[in-house]
């Protein structure tokens, strides 16, 4: 980071600005919303700033700017038109140790503005870091246009009862959970439609009725197949409001750094031969933690009910009626599919898809060959990298033609995304060439043969 985000109170603070045109007028305007006394020194002054000047009683000196106008002042803000006297300033500055800014030269700065949303108490402020200041200022646009207008009332609302609740709710957990329930559910919206003194009122009863220690709770949360723009509004919303986040191998690390800064992180493994945490512990370590009134985010690569065993995972926290939610994420195969361009089903190729697991089982595959060799179809084989040879020789033995499409693509929708294209007979070789690494997986069918065809929108993003 180039600059820290912070927000300043500036109290009674002199702020200087040198300047009295437009420039000079955006940051008196952004000045004037603070109580923080303001002294301006230009030569010449635009009228809209004389009004400024008039209208909150500012501290004027019409002349050149002199280096005893910076004495007394906590903040300096250089907006002149003329770099040789933004310079100076700036040197005068520096040599006093007031913080300043030289407007349009991110170099001479100590601080910068961002681009604010104004939801007062709640301001949200983007900084390029001076980069692209059109960047924030698009970006800030999105914000405004999606932050409802009210949000300062309600943040006000929170403020207000925040030491109510706090007595209620000693609990630290206890209180977060109240606090999520009411920002997130009607209570906030009866304030967002404006009726603020209802919502009041329901806050106060939502209080005196509420639980006094925190619920635990377990999500298992599909992650997606890499790329974290593919995770669901929910799941991304669950995941922020974790006290603990259990992930496995498969989960994108820029995944797991969207959970709160506070939140505590587990890794609970799982890959080939390399079980960290067996089944049953991950099991009881959902249970533990939910019981100890945590909320649990249980991130699971793909979908979590696909090859995930999400299923066993929840069955035990049902045993003990611990309350959970399962949130869907987009499995291996529709990743692979749309981002190596390779459809599943398809009029003129597949009118079905089979998902099968390749994994071995005491050097074995056992699959329905003759049922997955039958034409018209797409069989996509998760976990069967380490069996490829064997599964592509089944299928050949079991009456497919060698010339079958079959692809194998290596950790898709990632940056590091590759697709290899051949048939059951070359598979095998071409796939030891190209020296692929898990997860990969693999897809068989004349499907494949449209890769020519659509990889042009193959969108593997970049990630670091
Ligand atoms: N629940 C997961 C699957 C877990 S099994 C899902 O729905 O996707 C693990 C297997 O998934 C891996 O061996 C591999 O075959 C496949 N897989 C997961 N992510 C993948 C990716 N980004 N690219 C290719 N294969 C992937």
């Amino acid at each position: 980071m180039d600059f820290l985000p912070i927000f300043m109170r500036l109290g009674q603070r002199r702020c200087l600005v040198v300047g009295g045109g437009a420039v000079a007028e955006r940051k008196l305007r952004l000045l004037l919303k603070t109580d923080a006394p303001v002294r301006v020194v230009a030569e010449t002054v635009s009228p809209e700033v004389r009004q400024m000047v008039d209208a909150h009683g500012l501290e004027l000196y019409q002349r050149r700017f002199a280096a005893d106008d910076v004495v007394g002042c906590g903040l300096i803000i250089a907006a002149t038109n003329d770099h040789a006297s933004n310079l100076a300033i700036h040197r005068i500055a520096r040599k006093h140790s007031i913080p300043i800014n030289v407007v349009d030269t991110p170099a001479l700065c100590d601080f910068i503005f961002p681009a604010n949303v104004d939801r007062t108490p709640l301001v949200v402020a983007v900084s390029s870091g001076g980069a692209s200041p059109v960047l924030a200022r698009w970006l800030r646009a999105k914000i405004e246009a999606w932050l409802p207008a009210r949000y300062g009332q309600l943040a006000r609302l929170a403020e207000r009862m925040r030491a109510p609740v706090k007595q209620r709710l000693p609990d630290e957990k206890a209180r977060r959970a109240f606090w999520e329930k009411i920002l997130q559910g009607p209570i906030a919206e009866q304030v967002l439609a404006g009726r603020e003194q209802d919502a009041e009122q329901a806050l106060n009863e939502a209080l005196a009725n509420s639980a006094q220690t925190a619920t635990g709770e377990v999500y298992l949360i599909g992650a997606g197949p890499g790329d974290p723009d593919l995770l669901t509004f929910k799941a991304l919303r669950l995941l922020q409001q974790a006290d603990v986040v259990v992930y496995d191998h498969l989960v994108n690390p820029d995944i797991i750094e969207l959970a709160r800064r506070d939140a505590q992180r587990i890794y609970a493994g799982k890959q080939r031969q390399q079980h960290t945490l067996p089944q049953p512990q991950i099991n009881q370590l959902l249970i533990d933690k939910a019981r100890s009134g945590l909320k649990v985010a249980r991130l699971k690569g793909g979908d979590p009910f696909i090859f995930g065993r999400g299923g066993e995972e929840i069955e035990s926290l049902m045993a003990l009626g611990i309350p959970f939610q399962v949130v869907p994420g987009i499995t291996a195969a529709s990743g692979c599919a749309a981002y190596a361009g390779i459809p599943l089903t398809h009029r003129d190729h597949a009118q079905s898809c089979t998902f099968v697991t390749g994994h071995l089982k005491n050097d074995q595959i056992n699959l329905d060959w003759q049922d997955l060799v039958k034409p018209r179809q797409t069989v996509v084989i998760y976990m069967g990298l380490v069996g490829l040879a064997q599964i592509c020789a089944q299928f050949i033995a079991h009456g497919a033609e060698p010339d079958r499409p079959a692809a194998i693509v290596q950790q898709a929708t990632t940056s590091n995304q590759k697709v290899v294209i051949g048939t059951l007979a070359n598979l095998p070789e071409l796939c030891a060439q190209a020296q692929l690494q898990a997860p990969t997986l693999i897809i068989i069918g004349s499907v494949v043969r449209l890769h020519n065809h659509l990889a042009w929108f193959s969108t593997a993003p970049a990630m670091p």
